[in-house]
Parts: C-alpha cells; sequence; structure tokens
C-alpha cells in the first residue's frame, strides 16, 4: 500500500483542475477512456481506485457520456482554442 503525503494530494488536485480533457463536441468532461491496466497495481485512495497503464499509447478510444457517444478528446486549453477560433 502507497502512503500518500499531502503535496502528492495537492498534486494530484491541481492536475484535476489545469489537466482536464474534454469532449471536441460538447466540451464535457464527462468521459472515459478504454486502456489496458495492470490489473495487479491497484492502489486504494480515498475510495477511488488506481491502476498502472499498462497498454500502448496509441489504443486509446473515447467516450462521452453526456453526447452518450464515442468522442475525440481535447486538452483543455486546445477546446478553448478551438471554440475561440470556431466561433
Ligand atoms: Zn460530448
Amino acid at each position: 500500500m502507497i502512503r500518500l503525503t499531502k503535496q502528492m494530494k495537492e498534486d494530484m488536485r491541481k492536475i484535476k483542475e489545469q489537466d482536464l480533457i474534454v469532449c471536441q463536441d460538447c466540451g464535457e468532461t464527462d468521459i472515459v477512456e478504454k486502456m489496458w491496466v495492470d490489473t495487479n497495481s491497484y492502489v486504494s485512495i480515498d475510495g477511488d481506485a488506481y491502476y498502472k497503464y499498462g497498454g500502448d499509447e496509441d489504443d486509446g478510444q473515447y467516450w462521452c457520456n453526456k453526447c452518450d457517444d464515442m468522442c475525440h478528446p481535447l486538452h483543455i486549453s486546445e477546446y478553448n482554442e478551438y471554440k475561440k477560433e470556431n466561433k
């Protein structure tokens, strides 16, 4: 079991706020990525399960729960640029 420091929790929160991946169509963050994980790398933190990523990078398939469809996700900064250019 990995013990989390305060700094680690702080960093994880920052990642959640600044490094969001959003749906290209609706801009929502309610998307999931299909990926392979290392089954035996399970770590539980505050009730959430974390696994070590164990697959190929280019295998990513994304699903938007808002659009209820496959989606092409963008980093939130890219999405904001995209919206600016396509107003
Ligand atoms: Zn969407």
